[in-house]
């Protein structure tokens, strides 16, 4: 029944055994693996060397030959686009490919007679679900543009932009003749809406 190729599975945790399903029109094969996958960055965001790739689902025999469905897991760390701390994630990836005997070779993902090889499939998932801008938690507080401190950690006397009187003040001054020196934010985490004023 087993076709007497090689035996890859240990070495390519990632190719998958196809033959008997491709001979077999209709019929479905359950995958699961669980294995690294190197060099998974774009400039902000990877998944970590060595961190494991999880990928979930099915090949099925299609016409000319098979689909790909499941999903894709991976942890990811990356540059907080705010504070520059670690910021931390998991992919979550829904996969639906068609891989064909002659592929386009820009586009398509091809399959052999006897092997499939997930890895390309879940490579361009990942890459393609990479954070561009991460950010550590939703609403990190990022630096203060003055003095560099970690908002998120630590206030600092010059972290004066979330005051609504300054930020009144430097309004003002923008419209009239500006004596600030163009360090305030203008607008950073203030709408633009009616205050009331207290005194
Ligand atoms: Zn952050
Ligand atoms: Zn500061």
């Amino acid at each position: 029944m087993s076709s007497a190729g090689p035996q890859p599975a240990r070495a390519r945790p990632w190719l998958v055994p196809v033959g008997a399903l491709r001979r077999r029109p209709g019929s479905r094969l359950d995958v699961e693996v669980t294995a690294p996958i190197d060099e998974l960055a774009v400039s902000n965001s990877w998944v970590p060397e060595g961190a494991e790739v999880h990928f979930k689902g099915a090949v099925e025999s299609a016409v000319g030959g098979v689909t790909v469905t499941g999903r894709v897991r991976a942890p990811y760390e990356g540059t907080c686009r705010r504070c520059l701390d670690t910021a931390r994630g998991e992919l979550d990836i829904a996969i639906r490919e068609l891989c064909v005997d002659e592929p386009d070779p820009e586009l398509g993902y091809g399959v052999g007679k006897d092997w499939l090889d997930l890895e390309p499939i879940v490579r361009d998932a990942c890459i393609l679900d990479l954070p561009l801008a991460p950010l550590c938690r939703d609403d990190c507080k990022g630096l203060c543009p003055e003095c560099g401190a970690n908002r998120n950690r630590e206030s600092c006397s010059c972290a004066t932009s979330a005051d609504p009187r300054w930020a009144a003040l430097a309004s003002v001054s923008s419209e009239g003749q500006a004596e600030q020196d163009g360090s305030v934010e203008p607008g950073v985490g203030d709408d633009d809406g009616p205050r009331q004023r207290t005194e």
